[in-house]
């Protein structure tokens, strides 16, 4: 097998589609080489010889020497030079480089190859003694961390040490004798430290330093990374040797990084940096300050040091010419390192530059109409979940975070805001103009109002389909939920944090539902903007994709705000959510208490006026578009009071004794609500629940298109289904309802009445149930839940102890599980579809605005996914590119 590949002199073996093999800085440097652009000469390790070496108790393949040995006689070749020559010594760089990006995760290694001899030819070669003393002990400085282990402290520790005894402040002030100096205290340090000398054979040093490169592969900061980042372990890491090109040597030396385009604006300039007589480490390091490549940045900056482009007027033209060659060739703006040895130009690095969705949108427009990119291109060029950062107000990441505390990020967006502990708090603030973060254990439907009325939300319990999670999302306000780290004494009203910081109720704080982070006090924000750019990029997509995009809606504000994020529909009006507000909740638990069936039915027919002008505004705003209602799904007793002071206050509003009141409270008690007396078994207990639903839904249907004149494309749906007669019972009731609403209003009503997929059971039996159903809604959320059999309120206290520990890889409940609930959803997609061959599929659970799980959804061949408003822009994309 081949081990190496060579670039330099204007030609590769490798190209960049060799990404896998030769990592990323490889096989661009194997691009750049072959474009006839200034490479200095080197080689890579292919990733497999990481793989190798991990496999082999950390030892190199045999056949790797005579390839590495092959590719240094060509360098040499290349530079005139030799590899621990007497006289112009060749030096290298040996650094990692990853399929993925791991910035700054693993090590490197400059300078190598210098010795006590070679530093004498080094220094003579260049005219400059100092530059090459310099290099020599910033190489051993380098080495010994990378290599033997030693901390760099402690060489920082004597290099001040020496600087304080010649009354220096800066390390520039240190001539060539001194730094020969401080050399000769750095091996005596090594020698004291580790019982050895400082290797003085360039290929001892080399070997060394190839197989320490590898062994970063396995440190913990990339470990960590690679598992933020879903970086599969077998991947490896390729390293490169090349040719040390020097930015140190003078005032006609520099380097630099630049974008071939603004990165955070996506404007077409070329945007960067460059430090003179620098190394790339100087300018990491941020001493000194870095100047602007060109004299617009320099402008726009207000700095008064002299730009490259003013300052090296000639190879900024030449490194300019290249920028723009790199971006027609690649197609797509770069990210580049250079540096500039005594006025020659060398390039070090291209990759594709990372950039702000702002940036990304700009650039994928601008690049369709330069005729660069096709539209499709440009559509799969951003990614959907980032749109995020466009529609809420994000934490200006120039700020300092005051961490609290944290959990998962369930809603995106930041807020700032004073706690409070009650929904009722957070009502009465709003109604003082004041901004609150409502702050609970975990939120019940009973919250709803004090939801409505915070700025954001924050639970220390539940995972990402909680109520509060769904319901913050639903709004489009910032949550975190789950933050296990802080604890909630209601009593007391206090909120404790990381190291056990108290917070109490009017405390400022301020949480970030993108991350989960939770923070001290008010921090700056960035407004989101919409730019014009947005709108052409959806267009695009929304030409190129096959799937309908829905959205879950429970409200009028929600069905609004969700069609202008461009929503085509309702895929899931959850009619329990309505149940909640004002009086209504008074009548919902009349209907509960009812001791018989006459007493429901009093109580149902104060709820129908209620459902009806709901619904009618609900169809009114979707205009035609199709409406998906459900009948209520969750078990009773979430309607009634909890705690003894809620039972009394209920209790005295309906005018009943409290003990009767907690008798009936604890006759609904369940082990197991979420498998309990809830969804289409609440309609077959009581049908007249169903009964008076329906006929909301019809009187408004009526209503709505009496009022648009357009008819309602009207689906209703009946939850957690398992057995084709529950569904075809409750189908009897509402078919009965509609003829009765035919006949009283006398306009036909045209409706499908279709179930939620939510139960194995109703995935196996799919060719059954389709005898009834006509649409399947897939309800990932509770299919998930009972497919695993964790329950989805409290999975948050051990899925990432799953993640951690590689049991799995992403939680289920963020992301569809393909291999199990995927199956299951396309059996029944299939075995539906055998029995009724038009039969429409959609899904509405939680997953239906996760792009990985949409892209699944677009392979099932489902219809439409249906999400809740403010992921509506990410579906459209995530779509879109599914059908790519
Ligand atoms: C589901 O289970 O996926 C679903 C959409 O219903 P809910 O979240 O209301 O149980
Ligand atoms: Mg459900």
């Amino acid at each position: 097998s081949k081990w190496v590949y060579r670039f330099g002199g204007g030609e590769a073996e490798g190209r960049a589609a060799d990404v896998e093999r030769l990592g990323g800085k490889g096989a661009h440097l194997a691009e750049m080489a072959s474009l006839g652009l200034p490479v200095p000469p080197g080689l890579t390790i292919i990733c497999d010889a990481c793989t190798h070496y991990f496999h082999n108790q950390k030892t190199l393949p045999e056949d790797l020497k005579p390839e590495v040995l092959q590719g240094i006689a060509a360098m040499e070749q290349l530079t005139g030079r030799v590899f621990g020559g007497r006289s112009r010594p060749l030096l290298l760089s040996v650094r990692s480089g990853a399929r993925a990006s791991m910035p700054g995760m693993m090590d490197t290694v400059l300078n190598l190859g210098l010795n006590d001899e070679t530093v004498q030819a080094l220094g003579h070669d260049a005219g400059d003694a100092r530059f090459a003393w310099d290099s020599y002990r910033r190489f051993i400085q380098m080495y010994a961390d990378v290599v033997m282990g030693l901390d760099h402290e402690i060489f920082e520790e004597i290099l001040e040490d020496e600087k304080a005894r010649l009354g220096h402040d800066y390390d520039t002030e240190l001539s060539a004798v001194e730094w020969q100096h401080v050399v000769g205290l750095y091996k005596q340090m090594i020698k004291e430290e580790l019982g050895e000398g400082f290797p003085q054979d360039p290929h001892v040093q080399l070997w060394k330093a190839i197989a320490a490169v590898f062994s970063s592969w396995m440190n913990h900061r990339a470990i960590t990374f690679r598992m933020l980042h879903r970086i599969p372990e077998e991947w490896g890491t390729a390293v490169n040797v090349q040719a040390m090109v020097f930015g140190n040597l003078g005032s006609s030396s520099a380097t630099g990084v630049a974008f071939t385009r603004n990165p955070s604006t996506g404007d077409k300039s070329l945007y960067g940096e460059f430090l003179v007589n620098a190394q790339g480490e100087d300018v990491v390091a941020g001493i000194r300050t870095p100047q602007s490549i060109t004299e617009e940045g320099r402008l726009a900056s207000g700095s008064d040091k002299p730009s490259m482009e003013k300052l090296m007027p000639e190879t900024f033209k030449e490194f300019r010419q290249i920028c723009e060659r790199l971006e027609a060739h690649y197609r797509d703006m770069q990210d580049v390192e250079f540096t500039v040895q005594q006025g020659k130009l060398w390039m070090l690095q291209t990759r594709c530059g990372k950039r702000t969705t702002r940036a990304a949108l700009k650039v994928a427009v601008d690049m369709v109409e330069e005729g660069l990119i096709s539209q499709e291109e440009a559509v799969c060029r951003i990614e959907p979940a980032s749109l995020d950062q466009l529609l809420h107000p994000t934490i200006d990441p120039r700020v300092e975070r005051h961490v609290l505390g944290a959990g998962l990020p369930a809603s995106p967006g930041a807020a700032t805001g004073e706690i409070v502990f009650t929904p009722e708090q957070a009502v009465d603030a709003e109604e003082e103009g004041r901004k609150v973060i409502l702050v609970r254990i975990e939120t019940s439907p009973e919250d709803i109002h004090g939801m409505h009325a915070a700025q954001g939300i924050l639970t220390t319990r539940g995972g990402m389909t909680s109520h509060a999670a769904v319901v913050a999302r639903g709004m489009g306000i910032p949550c975190v939920v789950g933050a296990g780290s802080m604890r909630v004494d209601l009593r007391n009203e206090v909120l404790t944090g990381v190291g056990g910081v108290t917070l109490r109720r009017g405390d400022v704080i301020t949480i970030d539902g993108s991350s989960g982070q939770v923070l001290k006090g008010a921090v700056s924000m960035i407004q989101p903007a919409l730019s014009g750019d947005f709108g052409k990029l959806m267009v695009w997509a929304d030409g190129t994709r096959r799937m309908a995009v829905r959205t879950n809606a429970d409200t009028p504000q929600d069905a609004r705000a969700a069609r202008s994020f461009g929503a085509e529909g309702i895929g899931l009006c959850r009619t329990e959510h309505m149940f909640f507000e004002g009086e209504r909740i008074h009548a919902m638990r009349e209907m509960i208490l009812a001791e018989d069936e006459t007493g429901r039915r009093a109580a149902l027919a104060k709820l129908l006026p209620f459902q009806r002008s709901d619904f009618t505004e609900i169809f009114s705003i979707m205009h035609g578009l199709p409406v998906t209602i459900r009948l209520l799904d969750p078990p009773l007793h979430e309607f009634l009071p909890k705690t003894e002071a809620e039972i009394a206050d209920v209790a005295r509003a309906m005018d009943m004794p409290p003990a009767f009141l907690a008798r009936r409270i604890d006759a609904l008690h369940e082990f197991n609500p979420m498998l309990g007396h809830r969804g289409c078994r609440l309609a077959i207990s009581y049908p007249e629940i169903a009964e008076i639903q329906a006929r909301a839904i019809f009187e408004a249907a009526v209503a709505a298109a009496k009022e648009t004149g357009e008819p309602v494309e009207l689906e209703i749906l009946v939850p957690l289904v398992g057995l084709r007669a529950e569904l075809d019972y409750v189908k009897g009731v509402i078919d009965r309802v509609a003829d009765q609403v035919t006949q009283e209003t006398g306009r036909n009503i045209a409706y499908q009445a279709g179930t939620m997929i939510e139960l194995p059971r109703a995935a196996l039996r799919a060719h059954v149930i389709a005898e009834t159903a006509e649409f399947f809604s897939f309800g990932t959320n509770d299919l998930t839940q009972t497919t695993f059999g964790i329950s989805r309120d409290d999975a948050a206290s051990f899925i990432p102890t799953y993640q951690r520990k590689g049991i799995i890889e992403h939680d289920p409940f963020v992301s569809l599980d393909f291999d199990g609930v995927g199956e299951l959803i396309q059996i029944a997609a299939e075995r539906g579809r055998r029995t009724r061959k038009d039969l429409k599929l959609g899904i509405c659970g939680e997953h239906g605005g996760d792009p990985a799980s949409i892209r699944f959804c677009e392979h099932a061949d489902l219809d439409y996914v249906s999400c809740s408003p403010f992921r509506v822009p990410i579906a459209r994309l995530a779509a879109a590119q599914a059908a790519i």
